[in-house]
């Protein structure tokens, strides 16, 4: 078979689309102003900025003061942990999340704990779903935040934030949502949802890499995360990273504009390599449901066999996949997310996680299934495990 490049790892990072480049393209050079000049050309940076806010704002129904640009998702994640740790401290030492959150969430909630915070982590069920009663009675009068992603990043279930978020309302704790592989591929309304913190990065909606924002509802006044000059309405100092804010806002527009057209796409091909896998790939099943999850993602677990070797043999076959997250892939821990799912190791370890995007085609999923299909085969054959050892 021809080689053919595909890439299946649009939930790890999205290339920059043609349109979002070209907006960016000028202010690496003509258009260099810092937009705390005063001058024309720091006039001009401050207005790309500002409509940058404004394309953002839209796509999750916020006003534009309510966005704050920063480095990441990551940056996001840690800024409202950090910030409502700190404001909120004499208050209460309390915070629940859940134990399927991205690491950028987690790595921060075990360092809050070792300052003596206490953290709850909502476990999910076998699929992926979290319960309701359990978030609810996770509350404590210590509690100063509650968090829950919007859609987790490896198996892709879509959590009800909206529900969520008015049981913190009722206790009167804020809410936070990492929506980080919501943005773009769920609806998100902040207002609607009664959302106090949202988390948002550029790179996953086709957008460049390092440039996020933190979404911080109206009159609340969260600490500075990073001090010095008085960007972003004094809330994050550095001089802002003007072409990854246009970027972030074209990608932004582009989302809101594409909405339902870029689900239908990566559903329909979604679910057209889900049916070919079960049906051609025996000893294969599918973790998390498959009703309220991620429009592109899949995440398939093949018995008898390493994911990695699925991956590494599938690169050299020109396919990019992932095992569990990308995160977990350089680490030979089996992903916290399957493990709460209740999958064992041993499976874990079988587990690959293909995500579509715009860019793909019906031909990309064909010669994706044709090579997995030799790929596991051979695998099985030359495995010590299950009824395939000396299998032809
Ligand atoms: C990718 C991702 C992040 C991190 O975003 P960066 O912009 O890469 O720092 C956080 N949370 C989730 C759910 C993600 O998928």
């Amino acid at each position: 078979m021809e080689l053919r490049e595909v890439y299946l790892d649009y939930s790890a990072t999205t290339p920059v689309k043609d349109e979002v480049l070209q907006e960016m393209l000028p202010f690496f050079s003509e258009r260099y102003g810092n937009a705390s000049s005063l001058y024309t050309p720091g006039l001009d940076a401050k207005r790309a900025i500002d409509h940058a806010r404004e394309q953002v704002a839209q796509l999750i129904n916020a006003t534009p003061t309510e966005i704050f640009f920063t480095g990441g998702g990551s940056e996001s994640d840690n800024w409202v942990l950090y910030g409502v740790a700190e404001k909120l401290k004499n208050k209460g030492n309390h915070i629940i999340t859940t134990v399927e959150e991205h690491h950028a969430m987690l790595h921060t909630a075990e360092f809050l704990e070792k300052q003596g915070f206490q953290i709850t982590y909502v476990g999910i069920d076998s699929d992926g779903r979290i319960d309701l009663d359990e978030f609810r009675n996770a509350f404590t009068d210590k509690t100063i935040l509650a968090s829950v992603m919007l859609v987790n990043n490896e198996i892709g279930t879509v959590h009800p934030i909206k529900e969520l978020a008015s049981i913190a309302k009722e206790k009167g704790v804020y809410f936070h949502t990492d929506a980080v592989q919501g943005l773009g591929n769920v609806p998100i309304d902040v207002v609607d949802m009664g959302i106090d913190f949202l988390s948002m990065s550029a790179h996953k909606i086709y957008g460049p890499k390092g440039v996020g924002a933190l979404y911080v509802k109206k009159g609340i006044q969260l600490p500075s995360f990073i001090h010095g000059g008085a960007q972003e309405m004094g809330r994050r100092a550095g001089t802002e990273n003007v072409p990854g804010i246009v970027g972030f806002g074209k990608a932004a527009e582009l989302a809101k504009n594409n909405f339902d057209e870029h689900v239908k796409h990566c559903s329909q091909l979604r679910d057209y390599l889900a049916d070919r896998i079960i049906n051609e790939i025996p000893h294969s099943f599918i973790n998390g449901t498959m009703e309220d999850r991620h429009p592109g993602n899949l995440n398939v677990t093949f018995e008898y066999i390493e994911g990695e070797s699925i991956l590494l043999l599938m690169d050299s076959r020109r396919v990019c996949v992932s095992t569990g997250s990308a995160c977990s892939s350089k680490s030979l821990k089996p992903s916290h997310v399957l493990d709460a799912l209740g999958v064992s190791d041993e499976l874990i370890h079988g587990t690959v996680r293909f995500t579509v995007g715009d860019f793909t085609t019906k031909e990309d999923i064909d010669y994706v299934v044709e090579n997995l299909k030799e790929v596991v085969a051979w695998l099985r054959e030359v495995s010590p495990l299950g009824p395939y050892k000396g299998w032809k």
